[in-house]
């Protein structure tokens, strides 16, 4: 991931390099080159130009630094500006004051849900919680067997649909399985959801009411970092029709240019709390902004 955006950033900070001082034309070169660079990244195109206004104003008021040079001063403000872009710092996740706090998953089919349903888990069970999975994405065939596995794995109880608890009606299964985890002393509920290949009213109709039957502390948007500019529209489409309260971001193993990794906090005003780097449950961690920033600029 970004390694074309790195090794571009890295091309036009070299060009700086042995530069006395920068001119105002300097700085407007360096800012087209970057805003190509993000460009050719896939970021989205209102989320280039608030950067590069940001970056421009900022190098052209840059007091003449001793301790940095005109290219590491440029460094020292896209980092900045990537820290931003990417949401500055890391938001923990909201717990509900009374349990169980219910975390509901959202995105597309393929998105990497169900896989992230099992790390969270994994992750909060690490941390000393009691959580629970709920399947109810009912839509694609074998998804609740895809997180028993994993529930498994995680070593975590999978609440699915059986009779009485509401089969083939996802709605029914998400709100039976918080009367269940407070009954069971869960204390947190993970609920997986369906999604479509592609966004359909139908399906945001479906994710909307899940979310009214279990009240949910957060609502996580699960997108896939591989997704290129189509990721804003669908960011979009979950952010109107369900409400979203955070972010993660799948598949960030990947080779992918990372636009949408880049756009995500922006379009949606919405923080990206984890990432996802792999198939693995332990393939997971909390996002840190300040991080990704910093693997971007090498
Ligand atoms: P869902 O339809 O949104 O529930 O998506 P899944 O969780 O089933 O994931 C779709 C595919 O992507 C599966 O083959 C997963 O193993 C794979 N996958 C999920 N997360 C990641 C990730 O972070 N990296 C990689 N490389 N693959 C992932």
């Amino acid at each position: 991931m970004f390694d074309t955006l790195s090794d571009r950033l890295s091309g036009i900070f070299t060009k700086l390099r042995g530069k006395g001082r920068l001119t105002d034309a300097d700085i407007d070169a360096t800012a087209r080159e970057i805003r190509l660079a993000l460009l050719e990244a896939d970021v989205a195109l209102p989320v280039v130009k608030g950067f590069i206004t940001n970056v421009k104003e900022r190098a052209r008021g840059a007091e003449v630094s001793q301790a940095l040079n005109p290219a590491q001063q440029i460094i020292k403000i896209v980092n900045e500006e990537l820290v931003a872009v990417l949401g500055g710092e890391w938001r923990r996740l909201q717990f509900a004051k009374q349990p169980p706090t219910v975390i509901m998953l959202a995105g597309l089919q393929g998105s990497g849900k169900t896989t992230l349903a099992g790390k969270l888990a994994r992750w909060l069970k690490a941390q000393g919680h009691q959580p629970m999975l709920v399947a109810a994405d009912l839509q694609r065939p074998n998804a609740v067997g895809q997180l028993q596995v994993l529930g498994g794995r995680a070593g975590v109880e999978v609440y699915a649909p059986e009779p009485g608890n509401g089969v083939g009606d996802p709605v029914q299964v998400a709100k039976s399985s918080i009367e269940h985890a407070r009954r069971t002393a869960r204390d947190v509920v993970i609920v997986d959801t369906a999604g479509r290949l592609g966004v359909d009213t139908e399906m945001m109709q479906q994710a909307a009411d899940i979310r009214d039957a279990v009240d949910p502390d957060e609502v996580i948007f699960v997108i896939d970092a591989m997704v290129g500019q189509d990721a804003v529209r669908t960011a979009e489409a979950f952010r109107d029709g369900v409400g979203i309260t955070g972010v993660v971001l799948s598949k960030l193993d990947g080779d992918a240019r990372g636009g949408a990794a880049l756009s995500v906090r922006q379009v949606t005003g919405q923080p990206i709390l984890f990432a996802s780097t792999g198939e693995k449950l332990e393939d997971f961690d909390v996002f840190h902004p300040d991080r990704m920033a910093s693997r971007i600029l090498g």
